[in-house]
């Protein structure tokens, strides 16, 4: 049977209008149970549920998270929207203007944020100069403690760790620039259609660890697909191990979360008098309905709560790297800066006390060199994927991939680092561990996207409680 037959009688006997076969009239499904109702329960590999999640986010977490994210150490991100793309140039800028992005002007960016000494404290930034002097002289100061000469070594080498899951941009080149995020939004910008398929088709088919002969369901840059291949894919995908499973699901958790917020951000109204953004109703149910997706949509839904659980990991586990006393949220503003690092350790003390935490440890466990051998591959496939948002067309939706892309990344880097796992958790907060700016603003950033995904599902659950 044809894939438009199936989805019509799917449809029919959604809305009723086709007996369920036991010649009994069946309450008709919502709108919000056909999105919503396998997105609930357990979620697979981890043992936690969407409930948990759901009602932990959005009660406790999600209003200080924002207000955190606006204040102006969160604020401005340095990007670089101007590197060519590694691996086609037939890239077009798709030209909407919903899809541009203003950077800042430099005097807008706080003078603390722009210095070069925004890493630590002002006495540790002594040190660093001293160190990084003394070390282009050949010597490290002997007057210092052994100790402090081996951290301020490695903090000044960190950049190079092999331990980063992404290629960064190099923020000193003159094309890389400060935006204030919160005048660029992450919303509805009209890019779509084959260029956005490109991208997402080259990230799955190229980066997921995928054979080529194994389809995957609905893909549009594929033709003649059937049930027999969503059957295979999972099948695939399941027999695949949790490391590569995971893999995949925080991509489609990715790309769930951004197509959440387009929905929940779309241009409803474009007037040369304003212009309106809110709910898409038909937007969302297009993207997640079980019956107008085959079932795909909830399924990548859950994924989004999978991605949601591995960086709220990740931020329980680097609470001890925010809590040193010369950690500090540098902006040149003593007060303002000491405020948000208060509201800082209070999220993350929060987000320690979640109590279904996920369990990092299954993962890269076994026979050492193989261990090695899929960590390496997992980060060498995340970084490509880092790389491939520079072939983005649209500007608005480059430096979002870029900067959630980093965000997962620097969790990553996190859950799977050997020095924060060497020295974690009782010996206290590692001095061989390191975050640069960017890789907190993104973490932090990126988790708050993830964190506005959740938060949106419920107001999308309740703006379809009546639908039928
Ligand atoms: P797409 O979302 O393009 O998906 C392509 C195919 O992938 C689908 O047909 C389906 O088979 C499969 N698929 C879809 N979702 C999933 C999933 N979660 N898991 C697994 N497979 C899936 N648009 C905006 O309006 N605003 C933005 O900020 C924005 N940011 C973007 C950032 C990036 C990096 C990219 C690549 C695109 C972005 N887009 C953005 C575009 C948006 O994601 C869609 O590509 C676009 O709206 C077209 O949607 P679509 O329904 O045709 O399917």
């Amino acid at each position: 049977m044809g894939r438009r037959w199936g989805l019509l009688i799917g449809f029919l006997v959604a809305v009723g209008l086709l007996g369920s076969g036991h010649g009994e009239q069946q309450p008709p499904e919502t709108a919000a149970q056909r999105c919503f109702c396998q997105v609930s329960g357990y979620l697979d590999d981890c043992t936690c549920d969407v409930e948990t999640i759901d009602k932990f986010n959005n009660y406790r977490l999600f209003p200080r998270l924002q207000k955190l994210l606006e204040s102006d150490y969160f604020r401005y991100y340095k990007v670089n929207l101007k590197r060519p793309c590694p691996f086609w140039n037939d890239i077009s800028q798709c030209g909407r203007r919903d899809c541009a992005v203003k950077p800042c002007h430099s005097d807008e960016v706080p003078d603390g944020i722009k210095s070069a000494s925004y890493k630590y404290s002002e006495e540790a930034n002594n040190l660093i100069e001293e160190c990084e002097q003394a070390e282009r002289l050949g010597a490290v100061d002997e007057s210092l403690s052994e100790e402090t000469q081996k951290a301020v070594l490695q903090w000044t080498k960190h950049d190079d760790s092999s331990d980063n899951f992404c290629e960064a941009d190099d923020i000193q080149s003159p094309d890389a620039e400060y935006v204030d995020l919160l005048l660029n939004p992450e919303r509805y910008t009209g890019y779509k259609g084959p260029d956005a398929w490109k991208i997402w088709n080259v990230i799955y088919e190229e980066n997921c660890f995928k054979p080529q002969t194994i389809k995957r369901p609905l893909n549009p840059l594929a033709s003649g697909q059937g049930k027999s291949e969503e059957n295979t894919f999972y099948s695939w995908l399941e027999g695949l191990c949790v490391e590569k499973r995971a893999f995949y699901r925080l991509i489609s958790g990715l790309h769930a979360s951004i197509n959440v917020h387009l929905s929940a951000r779309y241009l409803l109204q474009d007037t040369w008098l304003e212009k309106k953004w809110g709910h898409n109703i038909t937007e969302f149910q297009q993207r997640f309905d079980g019956v107008l997706t085959e079932g795909e949509g909830p399924r990548r839904l859950k994924n989004l709560y999978f991605l949601y659980l591995i960086e709220l990991r990740a931020l329980s586990k680097v609470v001890p790297f925010f809590e040193r006393p010369d950690f500090q949220l540098f902006t040149g503003n003593k007060d303002q800066d000491a405020e948000n690092k208060m509201l800082l350790l209070e999220i993350l003390h929060e987000i320690k006390s979640f109590p279904l935490h996920f369990d990092e440890n299954s993962f890269f466990a076994g026979n050492k060199k193989e261990a090695n051998k899929l960590k390496e591959d997992f980060r060498l496939h995340f970084r490509n994927i880092s790389r491939i948002m520079d072939c983005v067309g649209c500007l608005k939706c480059r430096l979002w991939g870029k900067l959630q892309t980093q965000g997962l990344g620097t969790a990553l880097k996190i859950l799977f680092s050997e020095k924060l796992i060497a020295n974690m958790p009782e010996s206290g907060p590692s001095y061989e561990f390191h975050l640069t700016r960017q890789e907190i603003v993104s973490l932090f950033n990126a988790f708050g996207r993830i964190s506005t995904s959740v938060k949106e599902l419920e107001n999308f659950r309740n703006l379809l409680q009546n639908i039928h």
